[in-house]
C-alpha cells in the first residue's frame, strides 16, 4: 500500500463528512471514535516498491492472516464502535480471493469502503463483482509517466497493466482516483504525471512525497530529493492547478522533513484511525509496532471496543499527557500532538522525544543531516533494497541495520 492513500487532506476532508452526516451511527458515539478502519488484509504483494511503508519485517506476518470470518467479525465490531469509513489495503489486497465478500458485507454495515490498490489481479469479472456488491471507491497507485521509472522503482513490469486498469476502473462508472508516491526518480516529471492523470480523467489525485518509514527509510537516501526539487513540484503542480480549473482536484501532501512542524499524526493517536493488520494486530498507526515495549491488542483474542476504548496501546500516547519538554510547555502542542511517534523514535531511539522535524526539536539536525545527504552522490549511489520477502527476512536477522545506522536515521 502507498503511504498517503491516508494523506491528511483525505483525512481532514473525511471527518468533516462523516461529522456532518454519520451514517445512522449514535449521535452519543463521539469522542475518540475510530471513524477509519483500515483493513491491511494481507502484507503478500506482487509489487516490490522501494518506497513501501508496510513494516520491513513483514514476512513475519505473512503465514497467519485473519480467515474471512474473522475479518468480517472486525468489520462488524468496528462499526458498532463508530466505524464508517473502510480502506482495504495490504499488501495488494486482490492476492486474496475473499475481498468480494468482504465488500457485500461492508456495504451491508453501512460503510464507504475504498479499495487500495496496485491494480495488479484486477479483473473485469472482480471489478463487476465489486459493483455490483457496493464498493464505493477504488484508488489506483501510479508510478511514472516512463515504462522505466515504473518498472525500476516496483522492481517489476507493471507499466502497461496499469494503464489497462485504470480505464477498466474508468469504464466501470468509478471515480478515477490516483495516488502517485513522489521521489527523486520521479519528481522531475511532475507535469507530465499530471498531464497523465488529466489524460487518463482522474477526478482526484495525490501526489504524495515520501514519507520516511518501513522501506522508504532503508532506501531514504536514494528516494529523498532535495529541497530545491520540492519547491519546484509544487511551483508546478500550482501552475497546473491555476490552468486547469476544478476538474481533477489535485493534493500535493508536503513532505516532512521539508517543514519546521511535523504533522498531528494520523490526526491523533487513537483518535480517528483504526487499523487491523493482515494477522489481526490493532494499531493506531501503520507503523506503530516499530515502538519499543508496546503490546498491540489482536482481535483474534480481544474484543476490539476494548481494544479500542480501554488497551494501554492505545491510550499510550492519547493526548498529551505523555509528552517531555519541549512540548509539554510548547503552546503549538495542539497543533501536531509532538509529531509522529514512529518517526521519532526510528531517528532518535525515544518514542516521547519531540519529532525531529520541528525545528524546536534537539535532534533536528538529524533532520538537517538527511537533507544534506540528499545533496551527496555518493550516499545516493547504494543500491535500493526492494521490498520483497527475501529482504524482508535478512532485515528480520538483523542484516541491514548498519546500513540505515549510517544514514542517521538509528540512534
Ligand atoms: S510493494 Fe508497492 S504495491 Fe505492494 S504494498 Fe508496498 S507500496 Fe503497495
Ligand atoms: S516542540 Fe513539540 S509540540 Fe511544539 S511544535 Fe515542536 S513538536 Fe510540536
Amino acid at each position: 500500500m502507498t503511504q498517503a492513500s491516508l494523506g491528511e487532506s483525505v483525512v481532514q476532508k473525511t471527518i468533516h463528512a462523516t461529522h456532518a452526516q454519520n451514517n445512522g451511527v449514535a449521535a452519543s458515539v463521539t469522542q475518540t471514535q475510530p471513524l477509519w478502519l483500515l483493513a491491511e488484509v494481507t502484507y503478500r504483494c506482487p509489487l516490490h516498491c522501494a518506497f513501501c511503508y508496510n513494516p520491513t519485517d513483514y514476512d513475519k506476518h505473512t503465514q497467519n492472516e485473519l480467515t474471512t470470518e474473522q475479518w468480517i467479525q472486525a468489520l462488524r465490531d468496528a462499526r458498532k464502535l463508530g466505524a464508517i469509513q473502510l480502506g482495504i489495503s495490504g499488501g495488494e489486497p486482490l492476492l486474496r480471493d475473499d475481498i468480494e465478500e468482504i465488500v457485500v458485507e461492508a456495504r451491508k454495515l453501512g460503510y464507504y469502503s475504498n479499495l487500495i490498490t496496485s491494480g495488479v489481479g484486477l479483473t473485469e469479472k472482480r471489478i463487476q463483482a465489486f459493483k455490483e456488491g457496493g464498493l464505493d471507491h477504488i484508488q489506483l497507485s501510479m508510478h511514472d509517466i516512463t515504462e522505466e521509472i515504473n518498472n525500476f522503482i516496483t522492481n517489476t513490469k507493471t507499466f502497461e497493466l496499469k494503464k489497462k486498469v485504470a480505464a477498466m476502473i474508468k469504464g466501470h462508472g468509478y471515480p478515477m482516483v490516483l495516488n502517485v508516491v513522489i521521489h527523486r526518480y520521479n519528481i522531475g516529471h511532475m507535469k507530465e504525471i499530471l498531464e497523465m492523470a488529466d489524460a487518463l480523467g482522474a477526478e482526484y489525485i495525490e501526489l504524495a512525497n515520501t514519507q520516511y518509514y518501513g522501506w522508504s527509510l532503508v532506501n531514504r537516501s536514494q528516494l529523498m530529493p532535495t529541497r530545491e526539487q520540492v519547491e519546484e513540484a509544487e511551483r508546478i503542480t500550482n501552475e497546473f492547478r491555476e490552468k486547469s480549473g476544478s476538474k481533477m482536484k489535485i493534493f500535493f501532501v508536503v513532505p516532512d522533513y521539508f517543514s519546521d512542524r511535523p504533522k498531528k499524526c494520523m490526526n491523533g493517536w487513537g483518535e480517528v484511525f483504526m487499523i487491523v493488520t493482515a494477522n489481526g494486530d490493532v494499531l493506531p498507526c501503520h507503523s506503530a509496532r516499530v515502538l519499543p515495549n508496546m503490546k498491540f491488542p489482536n482481535v483474534k483474542d480481544t474484543d476490539l471496543g476494548w481494544s479500542w476504548k480501554d488497551s494501554p496501546a492505545f491510550n499510550k500516547y492519547r493526548g498529551d499527557s505523555w509528552m517531555k519538554e519541549p512540548c509539554r510547555s510548547c503552546d503549538e502542542k495542539e497543533n501536531d500532538l509532538g509529531g509522529c511517534r514512529c518517526q521519532t523514535f526510528l531517528l532518535t531511539g525515544d518514542a516521547e522525544a519531540a519529532d525531529p522535524v520541528c525545528s524546536k526539536s534537539p535532534h533536528h539536525h538529524l533532520i538537517e543531516q538527511a537533507i544534506l545527504d540528499a545533496r551527496n552522490p555518493a550516499i545516493a549511489a547504494q543500491p535500493i533494497v526492494f521490498r520483497n520477502d527475501k529482504n524482508s527476512k535478512r532485515i528480520i536477522a538483523g542484516e541491514l541495520k548498519d546500513r540505515v545506522g549510517e544514514l542517521h536515521a538509528l540512534p
